[in-house]
C-alpha cells in the first residue's frame, strides 16, 4: 500500500450493529449510535423509489441533473456550483484526494470529523491538527478555535476542514467568527465547510452556514448531507456546493454513476417536503434540550450541540457505563478514537427511544454505585 494508506486505520463504526441486530431484535435494540434520524424520510422520498423499480436495469442519470437542479433552487445557486455524492463522505475524502497531495498540509481542528483525518491520510498529505478551545471554555468547550485554525495555515497549506456544527462535539460558531476566520484566509486555500447538520440548527442559535459567503469567496465548498435530517442514510447521498471551477475539477475525479437511480429520485422528492424537513428538525431541537436537561439531572455534563446528538462526559467509569448499556441493547458511540476516553456520544432519539435509554442509564447507574 501507499505511505498514506500503510498509516491508515478503516473507518470505525462504534459496534457490529448486524450483529447486534441479528442478538436482541431491531426492535428490542435501541440504536443511538450513528446520528441517524429516528422519524425517517418523507413519505414521497418512498414513493418515489417504489416509482423506480421498474428501472433497475438502467444506468442512473450520470449528471443527475434533476436533483441538481432541484438543489440549485433550494440554495439559490447556478446547478455549475453543484456536485453530488456517495454521501458527504464521499465527497470529503475527494477533496482531499483532489487539492492535497504528499508535501501539502491539510489544517483541521482536533475533534473535527473523523473523515477528515482519513481523507488527509489516504490522500498522502500531512495532517495539521490544531487543539479545540479548551474543555473549560465558557460558551463552546471543545468547539474549533478558528484563530487557532487560521494561525496553523502554511505556505504548505492546500486545505482546512471546518464542521459547523461539529460531530462529534456538535459544537458550533457564529457568522461573524466565520466572516472574520475567512479574512485571514490565504485565497489560495481551498476552506470546506462540513455542513451535515445544519437543517437542525435552531434559528436563533447562530451556527454560520458558508452559503452567503460563497459568491465572495471561491475558495470556498461547503459539504451537506441527505444523511441526517432528511432522514436518507440508507441511500447514501451528499452533496458538495462551490466555485464552477472547483467543481468541475472534481467532476474529473469522481465515479460516474456514484449516486444511484433510486436515491437520486428519492432525494429530489424529500426536497419537496419541506413540511416533513422541518417537522423532524423541530421534534430534534424539542428533545435534544429534553435530554440533554435529564442527562444534567443525573450529574452528567453534556456539551453544548445544535445537532441530533449529544457529547456526554461520564467520567473514569465510561468503558462500563458503555458496556453495561451494550448489554442491555442500548447502543451509544465510544469516544476513545477521538482522544475522549471518558465521554460518549449518544444520538437524540424519538420519546421513546430517550425513554429507553434513561430507563437502561438509571439502571447501570445503580449497578455501577
Ligand atoms: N460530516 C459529518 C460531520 C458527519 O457527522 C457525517 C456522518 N456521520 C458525515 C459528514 C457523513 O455523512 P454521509 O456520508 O452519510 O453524508
Amino acid at each position: 500500500a501507499s505511505r498514506g494508506v500503510q498509516g491508515l486505520k478503516a473507518y470505525d463504526p462504534g459496534h457490529d450493529l448486524v450483529a447486534f441486530r441479528r442478538k436482541y431484535g431491531t426492535e428490542n435494540l435501541v440504536e443511538l449510535g450513528s446520528n441517524e434520524n429516528p422519524y425517517g424520510p418523507s413519505p414521497a422520498a418512498r414513493a418515489a423509489i417504489v416509482a423506480q423499480l421498474d428501472s433497475l436495469h438502467r444506468y442512473p442519470d450520470p449528471l443527475g441533473a434533476d436533483l441538481k437542479r432541484a438543489l440549485a433552487a433550494k440554495h439559490g445557486v447556478e446547478t455549475n456550483r453543484i456536485l453530488l455524492g456517495n454521501g458527504s463522505h464521499e465527497l470529503l475524502m475527494l477533496l482531499a484526494q483532489v487539492f492535497a497531495g504528499p508535501g501539502d498540509d491539510v489544517v483541521f481542528s482536533r475533534y473535527g470529523f473523523a473523515v477528515f483525518a482519513l481523507a488527509t491520510q489516504a490522500a498522502g498529505a500531512s495532517r495539521i491538527v490544531v487543539d479545540a478551545l479548551p474543555d473549560d471554555h465558557p460558551v463552546m468547550p471543545l468547539g474549533h478555535d478558528l484563530d487557532a485554525i487560521a494561525t496553523a495555515i502554511t505556505p504548505a497549506t492546500k486545505l482546512v476542514y471546518l464542521a459547523n456544527p461539529n460531530n462529534p462535539t456538535g459544537t458550533w460558531f457564529g457568522r461573524e467568527a466565520f466572516a472574520a476566520f475567512m479574512a485571514k484566509v490565504p485565497s489560495d486555500v481551498i476552506v470546506v465547510m462540513d455542513e451535515a447538520y445544519a437543517e437542525m440548527a435552531d434559528a436563533d442559535a447562530d451556527a454560520a452556514t458558508a452559503l452567503p459567503f460563497l459568491s465572495s469567496h471561491p475558495n470556498l465548498l461547503l459539504t451537506r448531507t441527505f444523511s441526517k435530517a432528511y432522514g436518507l442514510a440508507g441511500l447514501r447521498v451528499g452533496y458538495l456546493i462551490g466555485a464552477p471551477g472547483l467543481v468541475a475539477v472534481m467532476e474529473r475525479l469522481r465515479e460516474s454513476f456514484n449516486v444511484n437511480g433510486p436515491a437520486l429520485a428519492a432525494c429530489e422528492a424529500a426536497l419537496g417536503d419541506v413540511a416533513h424537513l422541518d417537522s423532524g428538525c423541530e421534534r430534534n431541537s424539542a428533545q435534544r434540550i429534553e435530554l440533554a436537561r435529564a442527562l444534567e439531572r443525573r450529574d452528567l455534563r453534556t456539551y453544548p450541540s445544535q445537532t441530533n446528538f449529544l457529547l456526554v462526559r461520564f467520567g473514569p467509569q465510561t468503558a462500563q457505563v458503555e458496556a453495561a448499556l451494550t448489554a442491555r441493547g442500548v447502543v451509544l458511540r465510544p469516544m476513545g478514537g477521538y482522544g475522549l476516553p471518558e465521554c460518549l456520544r449518544i444520538t437524540v432519539g424519538n420519546p421513546d427511544e430517550n425513554r429507553r435509554l434513561l430507563a437502561a442509564l438509571d439502571d447501570v447507574l445503580e449497578t455501577l454505585r
